[in-house]
């Protein structure tokens, strides 16, 4: 056991407690080894002492689009619609905007993956002005939509949304917490970009959720050296209440909560090597598991828009 403090990354207690040391990521054997830690204050979960950039560069330059072969494979045979639909219904319930095709306003997709998230939104509402930044170069399945600018954006670095001219009405940001290593300056950089009556809206995986606690190092967000902190949903509502406070904004509404991600029932299948089984279902089915995913954000008692 350490003899000095390891303070936890989003409530920043040192009230912390080792829980898996020299652990492997479960697909890239060499990159590790990883320390991962538990909060006994908010229930969070961290990588300590956090890898190399180096080590982090070569493991995503073995991935496509962002997400590991595995997932990537399964996600292109699966259909996801479903799922990033609902972060979009429920941030825009958040808002309290009841944006339409007509509207113009201003998102931004805050690593964003594949593109699938941009691309709903991209088509749902096609006066709106997207923009779509990750890690990675736009990603093919993005060409036809006309009204998104991809930005290349290491999101770990410190400012990155100091190279925006104009704030957004909507800050996404779909399960990327979990992979970056400072979350606070990520946070901080988030709402920098949102606009002071905008919605910023984020889903993770939660740490502390009853999957987690049930599965332990089974469960499935947890991928050492990959994701590298895990919110709980106390964790994150401390993190964003302190950065929305040195943000100054004028009665922000800080929101947690447990979600139900809906995921293809041959997703599952095939996760757990029924692949036979799989063929014979229909990628539009889904299930809805309590798999322990957490939405959270910042939002702002809104005036209505009026029609135009
Ligand atoms: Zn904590």
């Amino acid at each position: 056991m350490p003899t000095h403090k390891i303070n936890c990354t989003f409530c920043g207690s040192s009230n912390t407690l080792l829980l898996y040391k020299h652990k492997y990521h479960p697909y890239i054997t060499q990159h590790g080894p990883i320390d991962f830690y538990k909060c006994k204050y908010c229930k969070s979960g961290f990588t300590y002492p956090l890898p190399t950039s180096t080590s982090l560069a070569n493991l995503y330059a073995s991935f496509c689009d962002g997400l590991n072969p595995n997932t990537k494979k399964m996600r292109l045979e699966s259909s996801f619609d479903k799922w990033f639909n609902q972060c979009i219904n429920n941030a825009l319930n958040y808002s309290q905007k009841k944006y339409t095709s007509k509207d113009y306003f201003t998102w931004i997709d805050i690593g964003a993956g594949g593109g699938e998230l941009s691309k709903l939104m991209s088509k749902k509402f096609p006066r709106s002005k997207g923009v779509a930044i990750d890690f990675h170069p736009r990603p093919k399945f993005l060409d036809d939509c006309k009204n998104l600018e991809w930005l290349q954006v290491d999101l770990n670095k410190k400012g990155f949304g100091s190279i925006f001219r104009s704030k957004f009405d909507l800050v996404f940001s779909i399960t990327v917490i979990e992979h970056i290593l400072i979350p606070n300056v990520f946070i901080s950089d988030c709402l920098s970009i949102m606009k002071n009556t905008g919605t910023f809206y984020i889903t993770a995986p939660a740490f502390g959720s009853l999957a987690s606690r049930i599965l332990k190092g089974r469960w499935s967000y947890l991928i050492f050296g990959e994701h590298i902190n895990i919110p709980s949903k106390r964790g994150i509502i401390l993190l964003m209440s302190q950065e929305a406070n040195n943000k100054q904004f004028n009665k922000p509404i800080i929101f947690s909560r447990s979600i139900i991600l809906p995921y293809p029932l041959v997703y599952y299948l095939k996760h757990f090597g029924l692949n036979n089984i799989a063929n014979f279902f229909s990628e539009k089915i889904c299930l809805s598991l309590p798999t322990g995913i957490l939405e959270a954000g910042v939002c702002f008692k809104n005036e209505p828009l009026t029609s135009r």
